[in-house]
């Protein structure tokens, strides 16, 4: 007899794990990506890892701004199996110039690998991806890499998790000398050592071992780096956190890992512990209560959309995060924002550059759907019922400018790709509310008005100009005391396209002065 489909759906959820891995760039996220594809055979992936990097993949005109900069504007995701385990992977770009789709590809994880350069510790870009993380309290675990090098000390950088980002920490394993010195690691967990030998460290022995005590760690790692670490785990041990699983599991609590990406250092350790505590996909939020994975009818919601990933086409691709059900090629579920049954046929996953038939997914797994132009971002797909998920937020963009038409004929094709970008979440649109209408876009990273300047060329045939501003700061400002004459100086009054006020300030100062004015109203970094 076939299972029936909640036992099945059980058994799907309770093995997938579907993460993002934050960092700066150049922490090593792509060679820690690429090594934990390689410890379970990666079965599909949505853009290969190395893409970024490889320019053969740049074949688009749009992708032609990748190649040239030898970065991803798009984020993508990968699928693994490891250990009984489907581990989904969403990559988030790590360039400075990432934007909104990088945020927004969070909120489709259930867990988050927070991964630090051990001379650099917390940099900025970790910060802005760990608060947005923080927000939805998912787990965080800490994976504190580059150990072969000479890095800060273990205790600077845990002290600096809590000081910077505000959390607390636990070490899982803990390192047995650095960077040339580098030995090996000692899993507090397992109470085993992993040394790492050979130039290369490329031999790497697993021993049990009683304690940290144990004279056997003496013989192998010598006296003075056992002493050492006998002092600083009695140390940890006195001072430092407990291992708290609940606290982990609302993020209040980051389990840490020392190791080196590149020499394959400490990574198992990393994996199986990881798989052992990250949460399988937890239940959503919709305005019909919460969606349990388990629940038989289908149900997802697009976080993202990408265009031109196929050059001899102009569709795009939406991608959908599953959020109850079985999901079955060809099936028919309802576009519940657009109010009519669509159906699922070509729903895809990706290897390398060819596009990848997905016959069944589950939840926490990320489909790509063919989109003619019918999907917006945060659109609720649904079978049986209408189930609509909570909105995603919008992120409050950094950098603006104002956008004017060269050739004023072309308006209309103008409106039609501003609204197009708008929808996949390129730009933010915001208007004067004054006597003549000025538009300016916002976005989160620099490369996004370069893309769209290149789309509109592109695929609307529009030459746009750009003018920067000096904003830096976006609230959304809601209130009935918004007074629009207190926004004058290096700030602007300004709406969004669902006429929200917005305002738009050139420091912290002009900001701090116009919440003091307006003591009644609110200023929000997320549109209300
Ligand atoms: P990303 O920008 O975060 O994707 O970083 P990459 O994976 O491209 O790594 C940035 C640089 O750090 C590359 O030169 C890597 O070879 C190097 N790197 C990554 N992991 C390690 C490590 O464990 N040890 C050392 N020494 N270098 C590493």
């Amino acid at each position: 007899m076939s299972k029936s489909l909640t036992e099945q759906l059980k058994q799907e959820v309770e093995k997938r794990r579907t993460f993002a891995i934050i960092s700066h760039p150049d922490a090593g996220k792509t060679t820690l990506t690429e090594k934990l594809l390689l410890f379970g055979g990666a079965i599909r992936l949505a853009g290969t890892v190395k893409a970024r990097k490889a320019s053969k993949h740049a074949t688009s005109d749009w992708m032609e701004i990748e190649k040239q900069r030898g970065i991803s504007v798009t984020s993508s995701v990968m699928q693994f199996d490891y250990n009984g385990h489907r581990i989904n992977i969403l990559d988030t770009p790590g360039h400075q110039d990432f934007s909104e789709d990088t945020y927004r590809t969070l909120t489709a994880a259930d867990s988050a690998v927070m991964l630090i350069d051990v001379a650099k510790g917390v940099e900025a870009q970790t910060i802005k991806l760990f608060q947005v993380c923080a927000k939805r309290g998912i787990p965080i675990f800490t994976f504190i890499n580059k150990l072969d090098r000479e890095g800060r000390s273990p205790f600077e950088l845990l002290e600096e998790l809590e000081q910077v980002l505000g959390i607390r920490s636990v070490p899982m394993n803990w390192p047995i000398g650095m960077g040339r010195g580098l030995c090996g690691v000692y899993d507090r967990m397992n109470n085993q050592v992993e040394l790492f030998q050979g130039d290369d460290h490329s031999n790497i022995q697993v021993q049990k071992v009683e304690d940290y005590r144990d004279p056997h760690i003496r013989e192998m790692a010598g006296e003075f780096l056992h002493d050492q670490l006998c002092e600083e785990l009695e140390l940890l041990d006195v001072a430092g956190d407990e291992f708290d699983y609940e606290k982990v599991k609302r993020g209040e609590l980051t389990p840490v890992f020392f190791g080196s990406a590149i020499n394959n250092f400490g990574l198992q350790t990393f994996l199986e512990n990881f798989l052992k505590l990250a949460p399988s996909p937890a239940p959503r939020q919709s305005t019909s209560g919460e969606i349990d994975p388990t629940n038989e009818k289908f149900s997802g919601y697009v976080f993202k959309i990408q265009a031109n990933m196929n050059p001899a086409h102009r569709d795009r691709i939406a991608f959908l995060r599953i959020c109850s059900g079985k999901f079955q090629r060809g099936m028919s579920v309802r576009h519940v924002r657009a109010g009519k049954d669509i159906k699922l046929a070509q729903p895809q996953q990706f290897l390398a550059q060819d596009r990848d038939i997905v016959d069944e997914a589950f939840p926490g797994d990320i489909i790509g759907l063919f989109d003619p132009g019918i999907f917006r971002i945060g659109d609720s797909l649904s079978q049986g019922s209408e189930i609509v998920f909570d909105e995603l937020p919008t992120f409050s963009p950094e950098i603006f400018a104002r956008v004017t038409v060269k050739n004023a004929l072309k308006h209309k094709q103008y409106q039609k790709g501003v609204d197009q970008l708008t929808e996949e979440g390129t730009i933010q649109v915001f208007h004067n509310a004054g006597v003549f209408d000025e538009t300016i876009l916002g976005v989160v990273g620099q490369l996004q008005f370069e893309v769209f300047e290149h789309r509109m060329k592109a695929e609307y045939g529009v030459d746009v100009q750009l003018q920067r501003l000096g904003f830096q700061f976006a609230r959304w400002v809601v209130g009935s005391q918004i007074d629009p004459t207190k926004f004058r100086i290096n700030s602007q009054l300004v709406k969004d396209k669902k006429d929200n006020f917005v305002a738009l300030f050139e420091n912290e100062y002009a900001m701090r002065t116009a919440m003091e004015k307006m003591p009644d109203v609110k200023f929000l970094e997320t549109a209300p």
